[in-house]
């Protein structure tokens, strides 16, 4: 008996709209079928354990097939299958309104929005790359199979076949020729590992051919046999479905490697997420080692919805510090057939976000705990997503005491706490202020770590590119704590204590000091500071101001824009040590060449060790001082 009808449907020219739609992102169709193959797998398991389909659940697999010659594209399944009053109900009816009611409401938005990728349009997707579609479908019940033919015309065929005589569905593509792509191997290959690599059934896509080993005692030019086997194109169990407890770590780097085979680093540990309640999510996230390399465009963090890639823009569900790192997300509560800016609205999403922030801040705490030699070896390459965390989370910003570490410039790791209890006697100004003390780059800043050293302080090593952000909360947020690096002033005024100032000139003398190196710096950006040193400081020292340096940085990293692009001239002091040896010794000097040749050679010393003699200066610089030796 054969049946022909029209599917229900109010819009005459539904296929064309479909494919017009769908088009930019047809090849979710493959998705779409495999979904539906793996979901009448599962549902039949259910359906066992439960003792309500008695039939022998066995190993069930899907298998995707082509025939280049009848163009068609299969995709098999060994699940519950349809009867045709099931066909009736799921294909002609229910299906197509899903799929009509989504078009009718998106027909004008859908394009652009970036939906349409999102929004499984399930079996009738597959209008989008053919022309026409059957469906051989034999129930786990009693009966006969049943074939469906659909042309992408309302019409429709629904007949009874010997054809199928195991139980499952067979659902045939008859590609249209504007669709041939998906003939080729590669193609379909690229598919299937980009959406389907862990879909909890095996895919079957062709074989493989297996080398058997060897017997013991095989004779030394025998040659191994060979079998063909299924290739099997997906991991079904995945670590994120499997219990931590189960998990080697070596099982996590595995996963690693499956998730990014490109990715030959590896990630320096991992969090495993887990939880059902107020919604359902699972995953593994990964800290890679970022230090070198902050490539984070490629090998991003995967979305997926029941083991279903749906995307790797994750932006708006995990929080912006932590899109550095690396894994997935799985998460049946994830409203994906929506656009992006109500993702960032949506409650659910914004409740995942904060519970993915406050479990890294978690596993940070356990890590540090559990080894801190470790967690410290690491620091360097985690520090900037902690970091990055403190400046835009206040959630995380708040547990960040616990796992964030400041190092210092001779090897040692503190803790906020550890640090201010070590370093405050000594670093406590006459106002009570403690001053911490930093380096932003331990080459080029050593003799101003020297000088720090030498007068007993500690130096924080602080070298990320978002450090002055962090810098600039911590003094907010703690009470009479100031940060300076050991450059933006001569240690002395860096913290200033209550002694004595000894000067060996007086004011008379001072001032003309001032006078002679003003009139032979002749440089704008330079204002010349006299300062009563010891007189073994430098005589000259070049400073950079923190205040402006420091927002000089803020601005070039992003935030911190209260002035426009390029609104912080660069500017430094030069030191000058009134007591020094030199300075009595320019006073003395009655040729004014020789006076001018003196400072300007103090300078460029004081250049040299801020890294600021360049090009034509060093050049000059260097010629000067051969000539003077051999004088
Ligand atoms: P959805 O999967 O979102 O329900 P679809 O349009 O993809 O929507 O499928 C409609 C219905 O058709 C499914 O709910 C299911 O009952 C039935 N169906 C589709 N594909 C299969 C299949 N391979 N095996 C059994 N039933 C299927």
């Amino acid at each position: 008996m054969m049946t022909k009808g029209n599917i229900n449907v109010s819009v005459e020219n539904i296929f064309p709209l479909i494919k017009k739609f769908l088009y930019s992102d047809h090849e979710i169709f493959l998705r779409e079928l495999i979904s539906n193959a793996t979901d009448a797998i599962l549902k039949l398991k259910h359906l066992t354990s439960i003792g309500e389909a008695k039939v022998e659940y066995g190993n069930p697999k899907i298998e995707v097939k082509i025939d280049k010659e009848q163009k068609t594209l299969r995709i098999i399944d060994q699940g519950i299958g349809m009867t045709a009053e099931e066909v009736e109900k799921y294909i002609n009816q229910v299906a197509f309104s899903g799929a009509e009611e989504f078009l009718e409401k998106y027909k004008d938005s859908a394009k652009d929005s970036g939906i349409i990728g999102h929004f499984g349009l399930g079996f009738y997707s597959a209008f989008m790359v053919a022309e026409k579609v059957e469906i051989i479908t034999k129930s786990y019940k009693e009966g006969a199979a049943v074939r469906w033919i659909c042309d992408g015309s309302p019409e429709f065929t629904l007949e009874e076949t010997t054809d199928k005589t195991d139980r499952g569905t067979e659902i045939v593509l008859h590609i249209a020729e504007d669709s041939t792509e998906f003939l080729e191997e590669s193609k379909i290959r690229e598919l299937l590992s980009k959406y389907n690599k862990f879909m909890p059934v095996p895919i079957k896509f062709g074989t493989k051919t297996h080398t058997l080993p060897l017997p013991e005692d095989a004779a030394e030019d025998a040659v191994a046999e060979t079998e063909e086997v299924d290739n099997i194109i997906n991991n079904p169990t995945p670590a994120w479905t499997i219990a931590p407890s189960e998990l080697t770590s070596e099982d996590y780097m595995k996963f690693y490697h499956e998730l990014y085979p490109m990715q030959f680093e590896e990630p320096l540990f991992n969090i495993h997420l887990n939880v059902d309640y107020p919604f359902n999510l699972t995953g593994v996230l990964f800290f890679p080692k970022l230090s070198n390399n902050l490539n984070i465009d490629k090998d991003k963090i995967q979305l997926y919805q029941n083991q279903v890639f749906v995307t790797d823009e994750v932006k708006g569900i995990v929080p912006d510090f932590l899109m550095l790192l690396r894994g997935v997300i799985d998460s049946p509560d994830i409203p994906l057939n929506v656009s992006r800016s109500y993702l960032q609205a949506d409650g659910a999403v914004k409740k995942i976000s904060s519970y993915i922030t406050k479990k890294v801040a978690d596993k940070m705490s356990s890590l540090i705990n559990e080894n801190r030699e470790d967690y410290e070896q690491k620091w360097n390459d985690i520090k900037i997503v902690i970091e990055y965390g403190i400046i835009t989370e206040e959630k995380f910003a708040e547990k960040a005491d616990k796992f964030t570490l400041y190092p210092t410039t001779d090897g040692k790791y503190f803790l906020w706490n550890e640090l201010i209890e070590k370093i405050q006697p000594a670093h406590t100004d006459k106002d009570g202020n403690t001053v911490v003390l930093y380096a932003t780059n331990a080459d080029e800043q050593h003799s101003y770590i020297q000088a720090a050293n030498d007068k007993g302080y500690d130096v924080l090593l602080l070298d990320s590119p978002v450090i002055s952000h962090v810098i600039q909360k911590l003094e907010t947020s703690k009470e009479k704590i100031s940060f300076a690096r050991v450059d933006a002033d001569h240690i002395n005024n860096l913290i200033k204590k209550d002694e004595p100032v000894i000067s060996k000139l007086n004011e008379t003398e001072k001032e003309s000091l001032k006078k002679n190196v003003e009139e032979a710096v002749q440089d704008a950006k330079f204002t010349v500071q006299l300062e009563d040193l010891d007189s073994n400081d430098a005589p000259f020292t070049i400073t950079q101001p923190e205040f402006m340096r420091r927002m000089k940085e803020m601005q070039a990293t992003g935030g911190g824009g209260m002035f426009g692009m390029g609104g912080f001239p660069e500017m430094y002091n030069l030191v000058v040590n009134s007591n020094s040896e030199l300075s009595s010794q320019i006073l003395k000097t009655e040729n004014p060449q020789e006076k001018e040749t003196l400072i300007r050679y103090a300078l460029d010393l004081a250049k040299l060790s801020q890294n600021l003699l360049k090009g034509k200066d060093l050049t000059d610089f260097i010629q000067r001082s051969y000539k003077q030796l051999e004088k």
